[in-house]
């Protein structure tokens, strides 16, 4: 499969579909997913059209990993998880869904979550305000 432009990440990284943003620099945004696993879910997104981890360059994984260290951190003073997921899928057979690279960091309150994804839209209020209590930590 080749990068499709129009893929929800990509249009939202174009400022043409709305995010939850919580983080933002000069190579990657960390928006909160729509359909959280738990409460704090969010996404880092590498601002390059790369599908999947063969695709996106070294550099910009480096971006991507440095990123999700400063928000593990931030999440973890303002969200208090008892633990923190990070995990990436790629292809459909990993179960990947949106094919623009990026990492999950998923918050655990005491015990294992055992989904890859969640099922139902989260209400806009409650992500912008996780959003923002995640962000004044960064
Ligand atoms: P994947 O399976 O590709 O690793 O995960 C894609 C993730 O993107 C899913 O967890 C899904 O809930 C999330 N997602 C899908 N569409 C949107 C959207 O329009 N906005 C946001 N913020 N997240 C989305």
């Amino acid at each position: 499969m080749s990068y499709d432009n129009e893929n929800i990440f990509a249009k939202i990284l174009r400022g043409e579909m709305p995010c939850h943003k919580v983080y933002e620099n000069e190579s990657t945004i960390v928006f909160m997913d729509i359909m959280p696993v738990s409460d704090g879910h969010v996404l880092v997104v590498p601002k390059s059209p790369a599908e999947n981890i063969f695709d996106l360059s070294e550099e910009y994984l480096k971006e991507v990993i440095k990123t999700t260290k400063l928000l593990s951190h931030a999440m973890k003073k303002a969200l208090r998880p008892s633990g923190l997921i990070v995990k990436q899928f790629n292809g459909p057979d990993a179960g990947q869904t949106v094919f623009h690279y990026h990492m999950h960091i998923i918050p655990v309150y005491n015990g294992a979550l055992n989904t890859n994804h969640g099922y139902e839209m989260e209400k806009p209020e409650k992500l912008e305000s996780i959003a923002q209590k995640i962000a004044a930590e960064i």
